[in-house]
């Protein structure tokens, strides 16, 4: 018998990834699924990116390419970032990864190690704490709640640093949330923040925000701070891309030559026609990106609209990301079906098994009592799945 490794053995398999393969192993058994599951767009990835991969792969890209990303696909980059926030850089400074995901995973790789502390104010992306844990650092979570629409204060972050702090972990607009933190309230936090310890900002729903919120590009907030920002985005919300696995970071040059070094042995470079294909999405016309937005804000409205006539739930207004992530926790201790719900869990285990709801408890985002819904999909599964999820929730003992 083979062991498996302590490495292995250390880390949660991902909540999310998880709650998409048993959604998807019940539609195989013929169940009628309301996923709400994966953070997903349910739109195809608009047609000029796919005729640029698919003349991209007939031309003969189908080569490995720099370890970084071709010189265009990092010029694209640099384009996109200097039209949406004027904030300026060379291509030394972007490294193109096989998704978001791995870019977070090289980043803190490259920084972070034994015996050193990455604060994340927690409700937090599922990945964030065993990303870190990989690295042999060890991840702090800071307790937001509700009433502060889960936003972290100077003052909680001041208490979260200690000398061995390396890095503050920010996610606006965050998943699981929406929170969608505003420029003064980034500019406080980083005024809190130590000299030597550097910010790994993941914006990846930076081009996904609602209403009066407007994304905030940190490493912009005042001159001097991209030398201690890595900023993480991707193609997988904005663009509709999640299967291409584009991701990149921009980060001082000493960074990306370290991710360099990392992502040259594990994966010798990102997808050759995935970065063509990287290249229309950024270069291209952007109203495919208006257009998704105009959707998931109008999906948000109904979403937010449905869960607010269900008795018992407390509802989030989120300002960004296509998520609603809201307290459960009244039905703690009631019984459906006969199955006692004590906990996020145990209520979405038996939401999935008898009415075939699908959401992800809380506690996977460091947040009990709570469920996250994914609205990034179509208007008549959310009808229909928030009136099953009503229906199921009146059956309560
Ligand atoms: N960051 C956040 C906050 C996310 O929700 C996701 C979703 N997958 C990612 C990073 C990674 O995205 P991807 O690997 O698909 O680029
Ligand atoms: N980020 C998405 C989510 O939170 C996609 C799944 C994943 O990569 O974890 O559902």
């Amino acid at each position: 018998m083979i062991r498996t490794s302590k490495l292995a053995a250390s880390i949660q398999p991902s909540a999310t990834i998880a709650a998409g393969a048993k959604a998807r192993q019940l539609r195989a058994a013929g169940v009628k699924v309301y996923d709400f599951s994966l953070g997903e767009p349910d739109f195809d990835t608009p047609k000029h990116i796919c005729d640029a991969a698919e003349a991209a792969a007939r031309g003969g890209q189908t080569h490995y390419t720099p370890t970084a990303g071709t010189a265009e696909v990092k010029a694209a980059i640099v384009r996109w970032y200097k039209r949406l926030y004027g904030y300026e850089f060379g291509p030394e400074n972007v490294i193109v990864s096989n998704g978001a995901k791995h870019s977070l995973h090289n980043a803190l790789a490259a920084v972070v190690g034994p015996g050193e502390e990455v604060v994340i104010p927690s409700p937090y992306w599922v990945s964030y704490s065993d990303l870190v844990a990989m690295t042999g650092a060890t991840p702090v979570l800071v307790h937001t709640t509700a009433a502060s629409g889960f936003k972290m204060s100077p003052a909680q972050l001041t208490a979260a640093l200690t000398p061995r702090t390396r890095v503050l972990m920010l996610n606006s607009p965050c998943n699981p949330t929406g929170t969608v933190y505003s420029r003064a309230e980034i500019e406080a936090l980083v005024t809190a923040l130590p000299e030597d310890v550097a910010i790994l900002s993941d914006e990846i729903y930076e081009q996904l925000t609602y209403g009066t919120a407007s994304p905030t590009c940190v490493a912009t907030l005042k001159p001097g701070l991209k030398d201690r920002v890595i900023t993480v985005s991707g193609a997988s919300k904005s663009y509709a891309m999640t299967g291409w696995r584009m991701g990149w970071c921009i980060a001082p040059a000493a960074v990306v030559k370290a991710m360099d070094t990392i992502q040259s042995q594990e994966t010798s470079c990102p997808s050759s026609v995935s970065q063509a294909a990287l290249i229309a999405a950024l270069d291209g016309p952007q109203e495919c990106v208006a257009e998704m937005r105009k959707e998931f804000a109008g999906r948000r409205e109904l979403t937010l609209d449905l869960l607010g006539a269900i008795p018992g739930l407390k509802l989030p207004n989120p300002e960004g990301a296509f998520y609603a992530f809201f307290d459960v926790s009244s039905y703690f201790g009631k019984t459906f079906g006969g199955k006692p719900v004590t906990d996020s869990l145990s209520f979405c285990t038996a939401l999935l098994e008898q009415a075939h709801v699908n959401l992800v408890p809380g506690s996977a985002f460091g947040a009990e009592g709570f469920a996250r819904m994914s609205f990034a999909t179509g208007r008549p599964t959310i009808e229909a799945g928030l009136a099953k999820l009503r229906e199921w929730l009146a059956g309560a003992e």
